[in-house]
């Protein structure tokens, strides 16, 4: 039997920084009541918990935990501040391990003033120093490539292209792309480098919003799937296309959104996933 397309919440995943007001133990319990199928979870929300203990709690309601967000920002510009970034890599995988999460987001970093060659080479050198502990953990590393307006102090790695180069460099089966669409959508690559994601077995993730018109804040105004003008039901159906099979992780930093309440929020997004994903 299939699921009614009109109620199938099997794939939506939703991030807990989308449902900023709440605590973990709030939003497991109201994600539970929603239907809600997945949960990454963003590692503000482990502090003073146990993640082992964080894990029992998001799995006995029922939840699956599909990543930890987020790791990354690796480039620095002295090697101090480096060896420090891939310290706390280090404490995010052993997190994501003991919280059950088979992968952990990668938000890469870059920095002012220092090329984005440089600030590549250092991303590239800091996840290969955490992949042994990556893979004594089983635990996946997803390169998020983020949109260009964020080359200058948040990731050097800003196309598919870009991440798959990467992951080419460093041809590790626990190494692979978070693919959100926010960052992507307006690549003219899109379909080629899709492809080569997929063929290359790396599509671990997928994150869903939408792009609003005009952009008010360049972090904290991203749309709800439907308020903008990504083409969601055409760039999903190209990566299931290509085999995607995963959760449908909905990611939206929306200060318009948080000052409503979290519980309409919710709904909101519920409805926005079944209408526009
Ligand atoms: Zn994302």
């Amino acid at each position: 039997m299939t699921a009614d397309p009109l109620t199938d919440f099997s794939r939506l995943c939703v991030h807990t920084i989308t449902t900023k007001g709440w605590e973990l133990e709030e939003a497991v319990e109201r994600y539970d009541e929603a239907g809600v199928s997945g949960i990454t979870v963003w590692r503000q929300w482990l502090e003073g918990r146990e993640p082992s203990k964080a894990g029992d709690r998001i799995r006995a309601a029922g939840l699956k935990v599909v990543s930890l967000c987020r790791g990354g920002f690796y480039p620095a510009l002295v090697e101090k501040d480096r060896e420090e970034a891939i310290q706390d890599n280090k404490r995010a995988i052993e997190d994501a391990a003991a919280l059950g999460a088979p992968l952990v987001v990668l938000v890469c970093g870059a920095v002012p003033g220092q090329s984005l060659v440089e600030s590549r080479k250092q991303i590239t050198d800091g996840i290969a120093a955490t992949l042994p502990l990556a893979e004594s953990l089983g635990v996946k590393l997803a390169i998020e490539p983020l949109h260009p307006m964020y080359a200058d102090d948040r990731s050097a790695i800003n196309s598919l292209a870009s991440a798959n180069d990467v992951c080419d460099e460093l041809n590790h089966p626990l190494v692979g792309i978070a693919y959100d669409v926010y960052h992507l959508w307006w690549d003219p690559d899109l379909e080629a480098q899709t492809k080569r994601t997929a063929q290359a077995d790396r599509l671990f993730a997928y994150h869903a919003c939408d792009w609003m018109t005009p952009t008010t804040d360049l972090l904290n105004d991203r749309g709800l799937m439907g308020e903008g003008c990504i083409d969601l039901r055409g760039i999903r159906a190209m990566v299931e296309k290509n085999g995607f099979d995963g959760m449908i992780e909905v990611e939206v930093f929306s200060n318009r959104w948080w000052d409503k309440p979290t519980s309409e929020f919710l709904q909101a997004i519920k409805q926005s996933y079944l209408d526009h994903t």
